[in-house]
């Protein structure tokens, strides 16, 4: 058994190292609907808080114009050294918004740098972050249909039962009249706001599809 593995797993070893091509295993190809993307105000605004006005700018170009070695895209996109894109393109990168592939060429001491956009990561991240939402809110709503509380009328303080039956019904806090807190209202606010997050995943969904 470990004699057939050594041989399956050589001549793909000594292929790597020829090629000097350091590359991530292949990964699934997608098609995104960039522009109705870009069109989702929490798409942007993700965007810009990663990596800036700039780096939005790099992301798109890389979206337009594909796989592009550094230096190229750094006086493409008018940056005086590549140093100076590299900042954004890191950024773009934690998130996996952006990937590379590096090059040896020939005896040279240093790699080339190939950089593209992956622009379907923005889609799973939004994803993401609505899905954890969702997750939130089953939970509030879950405690809040076992648990019974009462709420101060002056200074809004939340009270168990328990907590409620030791002080009489008066708020510890500042002595006001404890009330029982309506829940019907607040879980059907947040079972609205799933609807509305199911939704918008939904419509991401729609925005790629695999290759
Ligand atoms: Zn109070």
């Amino acid at each position: 058994m470990a004699k057939r593995k050594i041989k399956t797993k050589h001549p793909q070893k000594h292929r790597a190292n020829k090629s000097k091509i350091h590359r991530k295993p292949k990964a699934k190809v997608f098609v995104v609907n960039v522009k109705k993307l870009f069109g989702i105000e929490e798409a942007v605004k993700y965007l810009l808080d990663l990596s800036g006005d700039k780096g939005i700018e790099v992301f798109k170009y890389l979206i337009t114009h594909g796989e592009m070695e550094e230096n190229l895209l750094a006086k493409r996109m008018k940056f005086n050294r590549a140093n100076a894109i590299r900042k954004y393109l890191y950024k773009l990168y934690n998130k996996n918004l952006v990937s590379y592939i590096r090059v040896r060429k020939g005896s040279k001491a240093w790699y080339t740098y190939y950089w593209k956009a992956n622009p379907e990561r923005l889609v799973f991240l939004l994803k993401g972050i609505y899905e954890e939402e969702i997750k939130q809110a089953k939970k509030s709503i879950e405690l809040n249909k076992t648990a019974d509380f009462y709420v101060c009328e002056v200074c809004n303080r939340r009270y168990s039962l328990n907590e409620a039956l030791e002080n009489d019904f008066r708020c510890s806090n500042c002595g006001g009249n404890l009330q029982h807190l309506e829940n019907a209202l607040f879980i059907s606010d947040k079972e609205n706001r799933i609807k509305f997050l199911n939704k918008k995943i939904a419509n991401l969904d729609k925005l790629v599809r695999e290759k």
